[in-house]
């Protein structure tokens, strides 16, 4: 666009780099999914197909791009450490489709919304991961409740009404009583969301001419579903949000 009448357009284009040194999140979340997930009959509350088809756009992720160091999903949602990546996941996701639903065609425009925010300590990127973990359980544990009730034939206003106001102890007992479902036995996908980091493992290769065995160190990309709220996991994994 150089040397032309046109290029003062250019002068208003906003300054795109982040400031340095913070943890730099970027949230995914799919654009008007519950009509989405409607079009395509996703299993409700929980449709492990299409989680599993986000955790995989996810490890396609962080393979792709060096800097992410840490993703964690629930649902539409996916939040990133470091950018550039909406387009990028949406295209993952489309043509990932077919591998999680060979039976079913994608019959709308799947997209996502994306935000940044940044965050400067590493305390306030565990705070901000507690809360989406959190708000999983919370979502889940009321979504697992309003689908019991309307699969057992309650409207879904109905299903609202007989859940406004209840705890999480109350949902627990209707769940146990009305549908012998023990909330603490559904899989840790739908109530503690997934996360996809990359992980150094040691391999033991072949033993070497003189027979020592030989080590060698190996990233991997490791998908799990892990408490992401109690140190124990940061503990484990201390490189992951590891600050100098
Ligand atoms: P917005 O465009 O504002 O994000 P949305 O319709 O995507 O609107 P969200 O709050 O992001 O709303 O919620 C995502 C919705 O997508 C859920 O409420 C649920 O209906 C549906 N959904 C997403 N993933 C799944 C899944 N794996 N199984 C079942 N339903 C899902
Ligand atoms: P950035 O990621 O910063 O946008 P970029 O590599 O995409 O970097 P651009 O300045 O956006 O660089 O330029 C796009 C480049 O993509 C062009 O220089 C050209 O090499 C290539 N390109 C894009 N579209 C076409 C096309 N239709 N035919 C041939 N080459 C294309
Ligand atoms: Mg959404
Ligand atoms: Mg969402």
């Amino acid at each position: 666009m150089a040397n032309s009448k046109y290029e003062y357009v250019k002068k208003f284009e906003m300054d795109d780099k982040l400031p340095a040194c913070n943890w730099i999140i970027v949230r995914i979340d799919g654009h008007k999914f519950h009509q989405f997930s409607d079009d395509h009959d996703f299993d409700k509350p929980n449709d492990e197909n299409a989680l599993n088809l986000m955790n995989s756009c996810a490890v396609s992720m962080v393979e792709h791009f060096p800097d992410i160091v840490f993703a964690y999903g629930v649902s539409d949602e996916y939040s990133k450490i470091l950018s550039l990546s909406v387009s990028y996941f949406t295209s993952l996701y489309v043509i990932k489709w077919k591998d999680f639903f060979p039976h079913k065609g994608l019959k709308e425009t799947p997209c996502f919304d994306g935000r940044i925010v940044l965050y400067p300590r590493a305390k306030i990127v565990r705070d901000y991961l507690s809360w989406r973990q959190v708000d999983c359980h919370i979502n889940n544990q009321y979504n697992t409740c309003f689908w019991m009730l309307v699969k057992s034939g309650k409207t879904k206003k109905e299903a609202q009404e007989r859940l406004k106001g209840t705890l999480a102890k109350d949902k627990n007992e209707l769940l146990f009583q009305q549908f012998g479902i023990n909330y603490d036995k559904l899989p840790d996908i739908f109530k503690k969301g997934s996360c996809v980091y990359k992980d150094t493992v040691e391999e033991t290769l072949k033993p070497d001419n003189g027979g020592n065995p030989v080590k060698r160190q190996r990233q991997r990309v490791t998908v799990g579903h892990f408490n992401i709220i109690d140190d124990r996991f940061w503990d484990e994994q201390p490189n992951i949000l590891r600050e100098n």
